[in-house]
């Protein structure tokens, strides 16, 4: 993997662009909602339904929850709604019924979804189950509003280059990456030097190795400071989610791998510093709550309100910054191992995740061996052969099946 990733800088920062997307109500923003029914997909929603004059929806999608998409879709008056799992097609057809809503449903409808004439995509389907819909929409060269980091994580050469090609505009949602993106304010890669992100530390940040042997899933989904969809809470309890996102950033910010680091900060206040070569560190704030790093996708280069609760310090009294324990947390080192190793390492770390998370929440794993499995799957996988580089989405997607394969055969050890 080079140092230094594809996206330029421009293309992400800086000022009005050529797209100029950035809802205002004089040219309402058309927009689509991948992962609709989900945590960022409801935050979105809520964002537009407080904002009804700023948008106009043109498709939602949802994998299973069809009561949840068809009374999202009536509510925003959408075009259409797909649904992924195409056996629930005649249910939403149902729902629909005079609505004057188009229902469609199965994998390939998300994906015709992505690419229906839309000026922004906000991408935020979970997983890997992302990836086609969204490079779908990056091909169209428009805005993508990128919640769903494991696109980058599995896929970041592929649709960086994507990205560039087709002149798309990828705006981050995630709260760490959009706060680096408001702090570079259109700076040149040259002048920084470093880029930090913040980490909660999860619910378990004070818990011993005994405890954390016995961490429940109940435990690991209750976060101190962030409402999530369960996978990312769970990554967020390994510390796995932060290795994710210093992947993220690695394909984001042109910085090169070194320049790349991440500290705890319990209080989930400060989301990012940015530090230049003249001393100067720019630090973004915001209270915890996803509609802000949203909003400022969905407006950019502009700003909308956001009905969040406001910052106030002199409450608060203390932020707090510690050193992430990679000893309790593994996850994060192998995480930035497999960074560092680049090829399809990130694509074969992210699969085995998802399988153990999802084995983790069905308590078919332990939470310690959430990390091991992981670190196994890509040692297998590198004497397999498996680890090269990944020209094309195919290619992304053949080693992230053959990957999810390898953890589930590792998963009989456990
Ligand atoms: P979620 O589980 O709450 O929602 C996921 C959405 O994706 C749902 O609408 C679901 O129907 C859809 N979906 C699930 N499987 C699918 C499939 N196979 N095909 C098509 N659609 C499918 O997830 P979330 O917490 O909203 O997270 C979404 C993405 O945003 C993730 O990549 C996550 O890492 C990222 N993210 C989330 C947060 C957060 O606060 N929730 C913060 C930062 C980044
Ligand atoms: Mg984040």
């Amino acid at each position: 993997m080079a140092t230094t990733a594809s996206v330029p800088m421009a293309r992400i920062a800086g000022g009005p662009t050529e797209n100029d997307a950035g809802c205002s109500p004089d040219k309402p923003c058309r927009l689509t909602v991948l992962g609709a029914t989900g945590s960022i997909g409801t935050s979105t929603l809520d964002l537009v339904g407080r904002n009804p004059e700023l948008f106009e929806i043109v498709a939602l999608t949802a994998q299973t929850q069809v009561e949840q998409l068809a009374a999202l879709a009536i509510r925003h008056r959408a075009k259409v709604a797909v649904i992924g799992d195409e056996t629930q097609l005649a249910a939403l057809r149902e729902l629909l019924a005079g609505a004057g809503i188009a229902a469609m449903g199965g994998e390939a409808a998300v994906v015709e979804a992505a690419t229906m004439p839309a000026d922004c995509v906000m991408a935020a389907i979970v997983g890997a189950a992302g990836l086609k819909p969204t490079y779908a929409a990056a091909l169209q060269g428009r805005r993508v509003a990128l919640a769903n980091k494991e696109c980058l994580v599995s896929a970041g050469d592929v649709f960086t280059k994507a990205i560039a090609q087709s002149g798309a505009e990828l705006l981050p949602v995630d709260s760490e990456h959009s706060a680096v993106f408001q702090a570079l304010a259109g700076s040149d890669a040259a002048a920084i030097e470093k880029i930090v992100l913040t980490a909660s530390g999860g619910p378990f940040r004070t818990w011993t190795r005994e405890q954390l042997a016995a961490a429940t899933p109940d435990q690991a989904l209750k976060h101190p400071n962030w409402s999530m969809g369960a996978k990312v809470t769970i990554d967020s309890a390994t510390l796995m989610n932060k290795g994710l996102e210093l992947i993220e950033a690695f394909h984001l910010f042109p910085v090169g791998v070194d320049a790349l680091d991440c500290v705890v900060h319990p209080q989930s206040v400060v989301h990012c510093l940015v530090s230049y070569k003249d001393g100067s560190v720019m630090a973004q704030m915001a209270p915890p709550d996803m509609r802000t790093p949203i909003a400022v996708a969905l407006a950019w280069p502009r700003r909308m309100a956001a009905p969040t609760e406001k910052l106030d310090l002199a409450r608060l009294g203390t932020l707090s910054f510690e050193a992430p324990d990679e000893a309790r947390f593994p996850a994060l080192a192998i995480a930035k191992a497999a960074l560092r190793r680049g090829g399809a390492a990130p694509a074969i770390l992210n699969a085995a995740n998802e399988i153990a998370v999802a084995a983790f929440l069905e308590r078919r794993l332990k939470f310690c061996d959430i990390a091991s499995l992981v670190d196994d799957a890509l040692e297998k996988a590198e004497k397999r052969g498996l680890a090269g580089d990944a020209g094309c989405l195919d290619d992304v997607l053949a080693i992230d099946a053959a990957a999810r394969r390898l953890a589930v055969e590792l998963m009989s050890r456990y």
